[in-house]
């Protein structure tokens, strides 16, 4: 399959770069980065620590997608859904990693995805879509009288909050217990908050060092807890995911997929 790199200078890009090299049945055929970048011309693989793979790094996405079967893409919001309209263009697989999406963008991402395939998750891993899978379902076992609260951790460079990964759990979480989380969504306290109000999912984030990605799920009820957590050690499982997702995504029809698709775990 052959792949093109978004973003590829950044700390997703380069394990992409790698993931792509390592994987059996995928190509890098394109690296691409923002006009204006100083690693422009710069060869793919050497900016991913390999030998160089003669890709070198370029501005132009649209002949860059021309060439290709599908995209990776962990870049930032806006340039997402431009890749989005990119790629529904040249009618190739978008892969988006790319978290911190508004309403706005991912309703563009929908549109995109009625053209082709497009399969989006605020976490590539295993792990944390199978804890999704089991905060749903807890979620859905447990009463209001349980308050869902979810916090985590990432290094000091992240810039958005909170993290794709506790807005997809706490998706989880609130489709457990069907109701809507743009509703219940408490993110962040600060001063006089009053007491908690019944129902709603908590978020605090805290940021710090190089964690690549902390998150626990805290059902507190009246005398006891229940906490579900999941620790990322290695940020190239988000990238090998990403592949995995790009090979399981390979000839599908025009649609919007998730990683519970592509590990199968939408049964659970
Ligand atoms: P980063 O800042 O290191 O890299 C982003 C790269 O995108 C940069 O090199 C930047 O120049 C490039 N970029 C921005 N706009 C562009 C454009 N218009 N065209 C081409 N390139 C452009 O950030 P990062 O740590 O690699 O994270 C990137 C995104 O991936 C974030 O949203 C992060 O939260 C997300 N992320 C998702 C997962 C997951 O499993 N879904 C895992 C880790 C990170």
């Amino acid at each position: 399959m052959r792949l093109v790199v978004v973003g590829a200078a950044g700390r997703m890009g380069r394990m992409l770069i790698r993931a792509i090299d390592q994987a059996q049945g995928s190509v890098l055929v394109a690296a691409v980065e923002r006009p204006g970048s100083p690693e422009i011309g710069a060869d793919a693989g050497v900016l991913a620590g390999l030998p160089a793979r003669g890709v070198v790094v370029t501005e132009d996405a649209a002949a860059a997608f021309a060439a290709a079967d599908g995209v990776l893409d962990f870049t930032a919001p806006a340039a997402t859904v431009a890749f989005a309209d990119l790629a529904a263009r040249a009618g190739i697989l978008h892969v988006v990693g790319t978290t911190g999406l508004e309403p706005v963008h991912l309703a563009q991402l929908a549109e995109a995805a009625r053209r082709t395939p497009v399969i989006r998750s605020g976490n590539m891993s295993l792990g944390v879509n199978l804890l999704a899978a089991l905060v749903r379902k807890v979620a859905a076992t447990l009463g209001t009288d349980w308050d869902i609260e979810i916090v985590e951790m990432h290094h000091r460079m992240k810039v958005d909050a909170p993290s794709g990964t506790a807005v997809l759990l706490g998706e989880a979480a609130a489709e457990g217990r069907a109701v809507d989380l743009a509703e219940r969504r408490v993110a962040g306290r600060d001063g006089i908050t009053g007491a908690r109000e019944a129902g709603t999912i908590g978020f605090a984030s805290l940021r710090g060092g190089t964690v690549v990605g902390d998150h626990k799920v805290i059902f507190a009820g009246s005398g006891e807890r229940l906490e579900l957590a999941h620790v990322a050690e290695d940020r190239s499982l988000f990238a090998q995911g990403a592949v995995k997702a790009a090979l399981w995504g390979r000839g599908r029809g025009a649609g919007l997929y998730s990683m519970a698709d592509v590990l199968g775990l939408d049964a659970l």
